[in-house]
């Protein structure tokens, strides 16, 4: 990683060694910085106020990071212990706003890429929402309701203090979806007496959450493929689509790509993909991952031409269109020139950071429109700033409504980076366009405000 950096001024060098020296164990974070101090090299020329201002020194040290314990019974009535975490980025453009996410994977060098990445995401949608990103090693995966609902409240019962509307406002992200909100939700409520709506997003629609939020990545990241395929005249409709994972954000990226005329053939989770010429049945896919929470072999199992391939990524599957919606370095180089030789023409990143640096430059190299999930994926924390605001003024507003909201909050995205990479002499560069533009707005507003 340290090579591409010689190419960059000594101050910015500087700040990546020092980023790699206090934080030696966190590839992860390391990564996401990496990727954003090399794009952004031509701001940082135009504007050399950022540099003299020590905007990147302070921007990639978070404002805090709480670590805490999270004990709780399982229901052999063995005592167990989780580690909790939230990193509170950066709060300069609003409250801190990012989802949480309970997998064994999480730990501290996870969740700082995730937070890193949720300020410039935030920023880009323009919504007024700070950067920050929460989560556990906690597995959800085969505990039973009541042992979900003990490790929420444990969790939730040191979390709390360091939440509110105005301060920072958690969401759902990998293993915490409805269930898990409810019960974070309700112990917040309980120990707060106070139903504060705006201090969580992702509610229940019946109880302050938002239309559309469910659906909103999904929805965004495929709605941000059609707003680049349409720059060079072309639609999604008659394409075939490639889709790993099976959360939600793959099951309603599947979900729109059929509504807008395209075939979503393929699904994913840790165990194997399945790949469905007929198109994947998003009834069928929901059934098997969200009621039975079942493996994704179970629906090769009951559909007549779906296959399960085992221990594999789908990105062996020629399509048009690919959007990687599981994890972190999900589609490496190998699996980036397997797209390419089959000729798809776009990559839309539905999950965070999914695209190993190698496929990147692959998939750019070989002319591929790519849309990094700092900009594809923006769609669910934009439907989350429109539920704080539904909140704040005591509104609901309808499903039609909230996705044109949506759709019209993607093009802006879409055209902001797009509008950056060319001011900036890398037209059609979604990456560099994206991290320019997200970055651009914090740092005007921390030169704004001070040294704080
Ligand atoms: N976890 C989602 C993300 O990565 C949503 C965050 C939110 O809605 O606050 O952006």
């Amino acid at each position: 990683m340290t090579e591409t950096l010689t190419a960059l001024p000594a101050s910015v060098r500087e700040v990546f060694q020092t980023v790699v020296a206090r934080n030696p164990h966190e590839p992860e974070f390391q990564q996401a910085v990496h990727e954003v101090l090399v794009s952004i090299a031509p701001v940082l020329d135009e504007h050399p106020q950022f540099v003299d201002g020590g905007i990147l020194e302070r921007i990639v040290e978070p404002e805090r990071q709480i670590m805490f314990r999270v004990p709780w019974v399982d229901d052999a009535g063995r005592l167990q212990v989780n580690r909790g975490y939230r990193v509170q980025f950066s709060s300069v453009l609003g409250p801190y706003k990012g989802g949480l996410r309970f997998h064994p994977s999480v730990n501290l060098s996870i969740v700082k890429f995730l937070g890193f990445e949720q300020i410039f995401k935030n920023a880009l949608t323009g919504q007024g929402i700070g950067g920050a990103k929460g989560g556990s090693d906690f597995d959800p995966h085969g505990r039973s309701d009541a042992e979900v609902m003990r490790f929420c409240q444990s969790f939730m019962s040191e979390l709390y203090r360091h939440l509110g509307e105005h301060t920072d406002v958690p969401a759902g992200d990998i293993g915490v979806g409805a269930r898990e909100i409810g019960y974070l939700f309700g112990q917040y409520r309980k120990i707060t007496n106070r139903h504060e709506s705006g201090m969580f997003t992702g509610k229940g629609v019946q109880w302050g959450g938002a239309e559309v939020r469910t659906e909103a990545t999904g929805y965004g990241a495929v709605f941000f493929a059609e707003e680049m395929l349409r720059i060079h005249r072309r639609s999604l409709e008659g394409l075939r689509v490639s889709v790993s994972g099976s959360g939600n954000v793959a099951i309603y990226a599947i979900d729109k790509a059929w509504q807008l005329g395209a075939t979503p053939v393929t699904a994913s989770d840790s165990s194997g993909y399945v790949v469905d010429d007929d198109g994947i049945d998003v009834a069928l896919l929901r059934q098997v991952k969200e009621q039975e929470r079942a493996r994704i072999s179970e629906y090769a199992a009951r559909r007549p031409n779906a296959r399960f391939v085992d221990g594999a990524r789908p990105w062996e599957v020629p399509v048009d269109v690919a959007i990687p919606s599981a994890t972190q370095n999900e589609l490496d180089e190998s699996d980036a020139r397997a797209l390419i030789d089959n000729g798809v023409r776009a990559v839309a990143e539905g999950a965070n950071m999914p695209s190993t640096p190698g496929a990147v430059a692959a998939l750019q190299g070989a002319g591929v429109l790519f849309g990094p999930g700092k900009a594809a994926n923006a769609g669910g924390v934009a439907t989350s700033a429109l539920e704080m605001s539904q909140n704040a003024s005591r509104q609901r507003w309808s499903f039609s409504d909230s996705e044109r909201k949506l759709r019209s909050i993607m093009k802006d995205v879409h055209d902001a980076a797009f509008e950056a990479a060319d001011r900036y002499g890398h037209g059609g560069d979604y990456v560099v366009g994206a991290n320019s533009a997200g970055f651009e707005r914090v740092a005007h507003a921390m030169l704004a405000q001070g040294v704080i």
